[in-house]
C-alpha cells in the first residue's frame, strides 16, 4: 500500500510528501481506512510506530472535507495525551500534516501560565491537544466549551490511567456530544483499558501492531555488570569511548537523575535532567537543548521513556534498570527510530539482577555481556577525585532536592510556552495556576517523595515466571498492585 491508495485530500498528501514519507506504516495502513470511514478505532500501538499520523491524517481529512466556521471557545477535534511533551509533539504533528489546510491547532498543558492558553482558545480552534488536568481547569474557567467536539482521540491511554487521569477522563467525556467519532490508542490492553474502550467507543475497529517486546529489534543491546557506586565512572568513560553522538541516560528516580547530571558536570560533560519535579520551563529548555544538539546527554526518569520522538538518539544508557520490564522496551525505543541504528547499554548492579532477568524474559533473549574497561580501577579513582574536588557535584540540601519546583507547584520559572508550530520557549509573565497539579499528574504525586521510582505503572501481563521478589508492595503508592513492581534490596 502507499499513501495514494488512502485517497487523502491533496493538501494533506502534499504535506506528507514534504515530510518524506513514502509508505504508510503498518498502524497507519490498518487504522487510516476505518478512521476515514468514520468508524471508532481502538489502536494497540506505541509511539515510534507512526501512530500519531494514524489518527491525525484521517482527522485532518475529515476536517478538510467538511470545513466549518470556528465557534467561540470551541474545538472540533480534541486529543488528550498524558504528558506535556507528548501533547506538544502531537500538536506539532497536526500542524505539520495540516500545513496546507487553513486550520487552527492549539495545545494546552499545565505548568505554564494559563492566560495565553485562554486567549488561544477564545476564537475557537479546529484541533485542541491537551493534557486532561489543564483542560478541565480551562473548562471550569469558562475558557473552553467541549460541546462541539466531533472527533476525540485518547492517546497513550494506559499511561493516562497510570498517571491517575481516569476521573478527569470521565468528566471530560461527560462534556462531549454523544454523537462523535472516538479513537483510543494504547501500548497495552489491560482490562482497565478494555473497560474504557467499551465505555467510550462504539463498535470500534480494533487495530494492532507488534507488541512492545518485539519493536526494538534494530537496537544493539548489551549489559555491563558494575557496582552502583562505580556506575558514574563507567558512564563517563562510555560517553567518550562509545563515540556517543546523542544519548538519553535513564535513572529510576528524579533525585538519581539530578545526581548524574551534577556528577557528569565534574567530568566536564554537559547534561540536563528531565523529570516530574522540574518546572515546565526547565523541561522545555532541556529538551530544546537536546534536540538542537547543544547538549548531547539528557538524563531522564521514565516520564521521558514514552512519547518523545527525537530521531537522532544514538545511545540509550539504562543507568539504573527499570523495575518494570516493559519500561525497558519503552526506554530503548527512544533510539533506532526512523530507520536508524541504535545502541542500548544497561549498567546492572548486583541488586538489579532480578530486574535484568525480568527484562531478558520479556524480550526473549539474553543481553550480550560487555566487559568492564581494562583500566576501570583507574577510572573509578579519577571519578572519585573529580567529584570530590567539584563543588557542583556535591549533594544539595535535602529539601531542595525534593522540591525544586516549589511547593505551590508553580515552578520557579513560569516562562515557557510550547507552541503547536514548534516555536520554542517564550517569556511570559505570571504564574501557572495549576502547575503543581499537572506536575503531580506528570509523575510527582504518585511517588509521594524522595527516592522513589518515577514512571508508568506496568500494564499487561507479567512475563511468565517473573514473580516479584521485592518487599511486599515494593514501597510504592498505595493503589498499585503490589505484585507488579520490585524494589531492589537496600534501596
Ligand atoms: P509516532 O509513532 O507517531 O511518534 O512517529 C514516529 C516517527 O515516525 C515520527 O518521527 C514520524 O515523523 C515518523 N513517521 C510516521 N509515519 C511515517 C511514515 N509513513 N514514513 C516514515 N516516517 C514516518
Amino acid at each position: 500500500m502507499n499513501f495514494s491508495d488512502l485517497a487523502l485530500a491533496e493538501p494533506i498528501a502534499r504535506a506528507i510528501a514534504d515530510k518524506g514519507y513514502d509508505t504508510p506504516s503498518p498502524i497507519q495502513q490498518a487504522a487510516i481506512p476505518p478512521a476515514l470511514a468514520g468508524n471508532d478505532v481502538l489502536g494497540l500501538a506505541q509511539t515510534g510506530t507512526g501512530k500519531t499520523a494514524a489518527f491525525a491524517l484521517p482527522i485532518l481529512n475529515r476536517l478538510a472535507a467538511n470545513p466549518k466556521h470556528r465557534l467561540k471557545l470551541s474545538t472540533r477535534v480534541l486529543v488528550l495525551a498524558p504528558t506535556r511533551e507528548l501533547a506538544a509533539q502531537i500538536a506539532a504533528s497536526f500542524t505539520a500534516y495540516g500545513r496546507y489546510l487553513k486550520l487552527s491547532v492549539a495545545c494546552v498543558f499545565g505548568g505554564v501560565p494559563i492566560g495565553r492558553q485562554e486567549r488561544a482558545l477564545f476564537p475557537g480552534v479546529d484541533v485542541l491537544v491537551a493534557t486532561p488536568g489543564r483542560l478541565l481547569d480551562l473548562v471550569m474557567k469558562g475558557a473552553c466549551d467541549l460541546g462541539h467536539v466531533e472527533m476525540l482521540v485518547l492517546d497513550e491511554c494506559d499511561q493516562m490511567l497510570d498517571l491517575g487521569f481516569v476521573h478527569d477522563l470521565k468528566r471530560i467525556t461527560g462534556l462531549l456530544p454523544k454523537q462523535r467519532q472516538s479513537m483510543l490508542f494504547s501500548a497495552t490492553l489491560p482490562p482497565a483499558i478494555e473497560e474504557l474502550a467499551q465505555r467510550y467507543l462504539k463498535n470500534p475497529v480494533k487495530v494492532a501492531v507488534k507488541p512492545a517486546a518485539t519493536t526494538a529489534e534494530r537496537v544493539v543491546q548489551s549489559v555491563i555488570h558494575v557496582s552502583q557506586p562505580e556506575k558514574l565512572a563507567l558512564l563517563a568513560h562510555l560517553l567518550v569511548d562509545e563515540d556517543v553522538a546523542s544519548t538519553i541516560v535513564f535513572t529510576r528516580t528524579k533525585h538519581g537523575a539530578d545526581r548524574v547530571v551534577r556528577q557528569l558536570s565534574a567530568h566536564k560533560i554537559a547534561a540536563e535532567a528531565i523529570h516530574g519535579n522540574r518546572s515546565q520551563a526547565q523541561r522545555t529548555r532541556a529538551l530544546t537543548a537536546f534536540r538542537s544538539g547543544e547538549i548531547k546527554v539528557l538524563v531522564a526518569t521514565d516520564i521521558a521513556a514514552r512519547g518523545l520522538d527525537i530521531p537522532a538518539v544514538s545511545h540509550i544508557f539504562n543507568y539504573e534498570l527499570p523495575n518494570v520490564p516493559e519500561q525497558y522496551v519503552h526506554r530503548i525505543g527512544r533510539t533506532a527510530r526512523a530507520g536508524r541504528e541504535g545502541r542500548a547499554i544497561a549498567l546492572c548492579a548486583p541488586d538489579e539482577r532480578p530486574y535484568l532477568k525480568d527484562i531478558e524474559r520479556l524480550i526473549r533473549m539474553p543481553l550480550d555481556q560487555q566487559p568492564l574497561p581494562a583500566n576501570f580501577r583507574d577510572l573509578v579513582g579519577l571519578t572519585a577525585k573529580l567529584i570530590k574536588s567539584s563543588p557542583s557535584a556535591a549533594e544539595p540540601p535535602r529539601e531542595e532536592r525534593n522540591f525544586n519546583r516549589g511547593p505551590s507547584g508553580r515552578g520557579r520559572d513560569p516562562r515557557a510556552v510550547v507552541h503547536a508550530d514548534g516555536r520554542g520557549p517564550r517569556r511570559e509573565g505570571g504564574g501557572g495556576r495549576d502547575g503543581g497539579r499537572e506536575a503531580a499528574r506528570d509523575g510527582a504525586r504518585r511517588e509521594g517523595g524522595f527516592g522513589r521510582p518515577e514512571g508508568a505503572r506496568p500494564q499487561g501481563p507479567r512475563p511468565q515466571g517473573a514473580r516479584p521478589q521485592g518487599r511486599p508492595g515494593g514501597g510504592f503508592g498505595g493503589q498499585r498492585g503490589s505484585g507488579q513492581r520490585r524494589s531492589p534490596a537496600g534501596r
